[in-house]
């Protein structure tokens, strides 16, 4: 991938470097990095074309401080080998070996400058041309990018997991401290908000609680992990992969200017938390650009996207929406009649839905034979509510918890009522559990 124009581009001493490129130990360059001659090579008509480029654009080959803070920035984002990373659980180095001079533009680099683009949707061409350059000096998370290696094989869609995952559906959080930027009723309705969106598309249920799992807090500098941040812009926000201690912490650049919504100078804490999420239930970044697991923070993105959805159901699987109608079947669900014949006007038209269809059968006269059946009690009813059972397929992926003193808080519940029998019937629910396998 070496390429004569962008040489030709460098040689050729364009113009110095307008802005500061890169975000680690940015300093401005005045003077372009030293060329070796080189004659007419093919694509000297298309550089001249391009004449009015205002970036050099560094390829194999040259050398100088850009090309060593391009180095520097790849290592950060988990392209080289690097200490800091490797407290991550699972993570890998996109290139193996490090470039034997951090001045020197050498193949190492390039695959890694290729692998960047690749990442990022930009054109893999390997040289530092303007646009990775300009992608390169933008807002983005913390988390190295391309965390697991070799990438596991998927189809089209672009969405990676880590590795790592939660062995729960049931996932505590809870706030180690707040921004004075917004309101603590604020940054607890964004981050809510931003837990419901994840969960309403996977079979994941989060609560605050002080005993928690992903522990979420704001800081500036170096905030106690290692894995300082760096002043305003650049790095927004990073999270640990699933694990125990600071596994699936949630940390926030305390230099930046956090607020709901967009605006000149301010980032959106909700979609940065929707993204932080989903690091810390075990996403890698999307090569997608426009999935809310993209790396690089553009415009606000409060909304998950279908790589998203696709990535966190690759890791823990659909949610299944369960339903109850006292009249009649509900149209556009799979419904199955639930009926107690000692109770036929009460319980006639009593339906239980699921948006899936998932095999259900509902027997009155015990379990049925070669499925995997629930046993559906009330203790107050004793006589009649003793033999009725909820089935499904034995290997449906689907487990049933049936409970009569109100709904289990770690699963997903639906109430099973009866107005004509509401004494006895306001407390019993049907609940779901994924099982992963
Ligand atoms: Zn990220
Ligand atoms: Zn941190």
């Amino acid at each position: 991938m070496v390429s004569s124009l962008h040489h030709r581009l460098v040689r050729r001493g364009l113009a110095a470097l307008a802005c500061c490129s890169f975000t680690v130990s940015c300093v401005a360059d005045d003077e372009l990095p030293a060329q070796d001659e080189d004659d007419g090579a093919p694509g000297g008509a298309v550089a001249d074309e391009l004449a009015d480029v205002s970036v050099p654009e560094p390829a194999v080959g040259d050398r100088g401080e850009q090309v060593a803070r391009a180095y520097a920035y790849l290592k950060q984002y988990g392209y080289f080998p690097n200490p800091e990373l490797e407290r991550l659980p699972g993570w890998k180095p996109v290139v193996e070996r490090e470039p034997e001079d951090p001045q020197v533009f050498d193949e190492a680099l390039e695959e890694a400058v290729a692998s960047f683009q690749e990442a990022h949707g930009l054109v893999v061409d390997g040289t530092l041309n303007a646009e990775t350059q300009r992608l390169m000096s933008a807002p983005r998370c913390g988390f190295p990018d391309h965390y697991a290696q070799p990438r596991p094989l998927k189809g089209p869609a672009q969405y990676a997991p880590s590795g790592q995952k939660w062995g729960d559906h049931q996932v505590l959080y809870r706030f180690r401290n707040f921004s004075p930027d917004l309101s603590q009723d604020d940054i607890r309705g964004a981050v809510a908000e931003a837990f419901a969106r994840w969960s309403a598309v996977t079979d994941l249920l989060f609560y605050e609680d002080s005993d928690a799992d992903i522990e979420i807090s704001f800081g500036a500098g170096n905030h106690g992990d290692n894995w300082p941040f760096d002043g305003q812009g650049s790095v927004l926000a990073h999270a640990w992969p699933p694990g125990s201690g600071i596994g699936g912490d949630i940390h926030f650049d305390e230099a930046e200017t956090w607020a709901l919504g967009g605006g000149t100078g301010v980032i959106d804490l909700r979609s940065v938390a929707l993204h932080e999420i989903g690091h810390a239930l075990g996403l890698d970044h999307s090569d997608d650009t426009e999935a809310v697991m993209y790396a690089f923070y553009q415009d606000p993105k409060p909304n998950l996207r279908h790589d998203d959805v696709l990535g966190i159901q690759s890791i823990y699987g659909e949610r299944l929406t369960l339903s109850w109608s006292a009249w009649g079947p509900i149209p556009g669900k799979h419904c199955i009649q639930v009926a107690e014949y000692a109770d036929p006007y009460a319980w006639d038209d009593n339906y239980f839905c699921s948006d899936k269809d998932i095999g259900a059968q509902w027997s009155m006269s015990g379990p049925i034979p070669g499925m995997r059946c629930t046993q559906i009690v009330e203790p107050a009813d004793p006589d009649t509510w003793n033999d009725n059972y909820l089935c499904v397929p034995v290997n449906s992926k689907w487990f049933f918890n049936w409970r009569y003193d109100g709904p289990d808080r770690g699963n997903r519940c639906v109430q099973w009522h009866e107005f004509a029998d509401p004494h006895t019937w306001d407390d019993n629910f049907l609940c779901s559990l994924y099982l992963p396998f």
